[in-house]
């Protein structure tokens, strides 16, 4: 007798999925809600600075010599 195990898997995923009731984050930039076309922005103009920021710091991380690179 076969069992129903795609109604179960299918119950666990959603019970696992818990979805919050707002799916959408705050902007970390400005901490408006986001809007979905930019999520988790709530704008293309945060994601710019979000990605501003993230240059800044890479450039400032004092890391190896760039001319580390692998290449035989
Ligand atoms: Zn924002």
């Amino acid at each position: 007798m076969p069992r129903p195990a795609s109604l179960l898997s299918r119950r666990c995923a959603v019970a696992d999925d818990r979805s919050p009731p707002r799916p959408l984050p705050r902007c970390p930039i400005c901490r408006r809600p986001a809007q979905e076309a930019a999520r988790p922005f709530c704008s293309a103009r945060c994601a710019q600075v979000d990605l501003g920021r993230w240059m800044t710091e890479s450039y400032a991380i004092p890391a190896a010599p760039a001319d580390d690179e692998e290449e035989r």
